[in-house]
């Protein structure tokens, strides 16, 4: 039996252990580039000492535990010790600690067919600098050095020199890109951080890709005028943009099954006795399909130059941001699918709202999927973040399997991995 020596409960165990280390009254306390999130690397490397594995730290600071096998190629399983501040004690760590227990379940059976590596990504949260990803966009090779280096934390901090505290020199962190040379797949279980899973009752789901993201701030100009001597037909109300604009965006996310968010609406003079000169909005649009995407964007900016002539006022855009969306493996999604079926005895696909490292994994042409195990609350990011132990346990036994097919499909030649796509 494959599973034998797969021990859950202790995944179960080492987490409890993590977050009485690491934690305090308020959450996880693990920020990238601290000297907490340094005791728990430590004590991450303590667990993989017992373990017959080579460990190092890369170029950006990612930490990888490497158990050879017999074919060069490798399978990679990734997640980050690193937390939000006051965050919840499965985020990122559940992961790893899922990854050390399939690893551990391996090794005990002797070489395996081709090599697997766990990698702890540094810094995925990027709560300290507001820089998401590093590690993983450093392997990537999206992170641009320049775009970072001077960003600063709230003591006045520069990102440069805080990585160096920890051994990073920032100009040879894209030097890490090296590490993806052999990989063959990337798989990644994660805690759902969403309602999805909990409002269908199922423990798991497979993880189709992470959504593409199109945001924007748009600034709808009127004219200023006095509340009481300006009569309704005499108006040019800025806010009339606005609120026509939001109310159109909702329908537009239903009608192409995305989400569309206005997160903030500030107006100006902002004062009770005028009309609104002046009101910006930002607009933040998701969805998997890139075509979709695009169409849900025209659909906002056509119905925003509708709304202006209605309402006689001027309308700009500006990009905020921007990130495609990361489809995911087919025969990986079908073999997490099929994983999940056999651990839980039944299985669903859903998108990712969130970015993870694994979209960065996948930008560069890696075959990957995650796993989702499904978050009480449908919370993260916070102290009551959690997972009902017999789930964390089935998401262990999961990712072991899903390790399994994917090292067989790796020997199959299922996978060309390995190779990156041009950019
Ligand atoms: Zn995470």
């Amino acid at each position: 039996m494959p599973t034998m020596s797969l021990q859950p409960q202790r995944t179960v165990a080492e987490l409890k252990e993590l977050r009485a280390l690491t934690g305090d009254a308020d959450g996880a306390q693990r920020v990238a580039f601290t000297d907490t999130w340094a005791k728990a690397r430590g004590w991450l490397r303590e667990k993989l000492a017992q373990i017959p594995v080579d460990v190092y730290q890369d170029e950006a600071g990612n930490l990888w535990a490497t158990l050879n096998g017999k074919s060069e190629r490798e399978l990679l399983i990734g997640g980050h010790i690193d937390s939000v501040p006051n965050g919840g004690w499965l985020d990122g760590c559940l992961n790893l600690m899922a990854g050390v227990e399939v690893l551990r379940r391996i090794a005990a059976q002797g070489t395996p067919p081709v090599t697997i590596r766990l990698v702890d990504w540094c810094d995925e949260e990027g709560a300290r600098f507001g820089r998401s990803l590093f590690g993983s966009s450093a392997v990537s090779g999206a992170l641009v050095p320049d775009e970072v280096r001077n960003l600063t934390d709230r003591d006045g901090i520069k990102l440069v020199d805080a990585v160096k505290a920890h051994g990073i020199d920032l100009d040879r962190a894209l030097d890490a890109r090296k590490e993806l040379k052999n990989a063959a797949a990337y798989l990644e279980l994660h805690i759902e951080q969403g309602p999805v899973l909990l409002s269908k009752d199922l423990p798991m789901g497979a993880v189709l890709g992470t959504f593409g993201v199109e945001r924007h701030q748009i600034t709808f100009t009127g004219q200023a005028a006095h509340s009481g001597s300006t009569p309704m037909n005499h108006r040019r109300d800025a806010l009339g943009g606005v609120s026509k604009l939001h109310l159109a965006i909702r329908d537009i996310a239903v009608k192409h099954g995305g989400v569309c968010t206005v997160g903030k609406v500030t107006t100006e003079p902002g004062i009770v006795t005028s009309v609104v000169a002046q009101a910006m909005m930002t607009l933040d649009q998701r969805h998997l399909d890139s075509a979709t995407l695009a169409a849900m964007y025209k659909d906002a900016r056509d119905a925003s130059e509708r709304i202006a002539v209605e309402e006689k006022i001027g309308v700009e855009w500006k990009k905020i941001w921007q990130i495609q969306p990361f489809p995911f493996h087919r025969a990986l999604i079908d073999m997490a699918d099929e994983s999940i079926e056999e651990i839980c005895g039944v299985s669903s696909r859903l998108p990712s709202g969130p970015l993870h490292d694994a979209a960065e994994v996948c930008r560069t042409g890696v075959p990957t999927v995650m796993l989702f195990v499904q978050s009480l609350h449908g919370i993260s990011h916070n102290k009551i973040e959690d997972t009902k132990e017999e789930h964390i346990e089935m998401s262990v036994r999961a990712l072991d399997r899903l390790a399994d097919k994917t090292m067989q499909w790796i020997v199959g030649g299922g996978s060309t991995g390995g190779s990156r796509k041009p950019s």
